[in-house]
């Protein structure tokens, strides 16, 4: 993204803390006291300027959405809309997501969407794809069980990637679409980017993909097996 030199974005982000959060990690595991309610949170990371996560917070009320963007200069833009729309349940957090854990407790999010995240194409640059292992294992700790990632981008490269990376790691992919905008998929919210580039003709991309069930709960259940086991040879004994 071409970021405009906008030296008064940060006087204005400090302007509206109830809509841009300043110190999140003092909210971890509090972030249903900060929307005064127990409605599920969705996580989009790399917000941009904002129209998907208040497009689809308008849609869906009852669902609180966190969006993160590193970019003073680009969140600014996500307040003007928040402002605007003057919606409940959207709250910005202008901050890195290299450190989600500090800002979540564990399984208090349900959802996470990743829309058109930077592919850093570099092999170099591999740790910095918001789908590269360290990130998902932040995601696996901060999501509830059977949370979901959401993911669409036009960057086949990424598409590619992070399929292998989401497989790789245990993922179950639950949908992927591999040319989103002449699918019969009906609840789509664009973001400024697929606007501008799906205008250009490219493809869109999207999956969902689900971490599997924990392994304290595979426990549990072999453990309630070897009980039920252990019961029924009583009986016969
Ligand atoms: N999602 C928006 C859309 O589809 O229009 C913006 C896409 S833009 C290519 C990616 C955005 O992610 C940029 O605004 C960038 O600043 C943000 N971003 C990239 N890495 C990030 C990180 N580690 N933490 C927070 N934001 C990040």
């Amino acid at each position: 993204m071409r970021l405009r030199n906008k030296p008064w974005a940060k006087e204005k982000i400090q302007q509206y803390p109830q809509f841009v959060i300043p110190d999140p990690d003092e909210h971890k595991g509090k972030w249903r006291v900060v929307f005064g309610n127990d409605k599920p949170i969705h996580l989009e990371i790399g917000t941009g300027k904002g129209q998907f996560i208040v497009g689809i917070a308008q849609l869906h009320p009852d669902i609180n959405f966190i969006g993160i963007e590193l970019q003073e200069s680009v969140i600014v833009s996500a307040l003007d809309k928040v402002i605007e729309a003057d919606l409940p349940n959207v709250k910005l957090l202008n901050v890195n997501a290299n450190r989600l854990t500090d800002y979540f407790a564990d399984g208090e999010i349900e959802r996470i969407y990743l829309n058109f995240s930077d592919p850093w194409p570099k092999n170099r640059h591999e740790k910095r794809r918001l789908t590269y292992k360290t990130f998902l294992k932040a995601y696996e700790q901060i999501l509830a069980e059977g949370g979901e990632i959401h993911m669409k981008t036009d960057n086949q490269g990424l598409f590619e990637y992070s399929l292998v990376s989401f497989s790789q790691y245990g993922l179950i992919l639950k949908n992927v679409n591999l040319d989103l905008h002449n699918s019969d998929f009906q609840e789509n919210v664009m973001t400024e980017y697929e606007e501008k580039f799906s205008k250009k003709g490219n493809r869109i991309y999207r999956c969902e993909v689900q971490f599997p069930l924990k392994r304290k709960d595979e426990d549990e259940e072999r453990t309630e097996n070897v009980f039920q086991h252990q019961e029924s040879k009583q009986t016969v004994i």
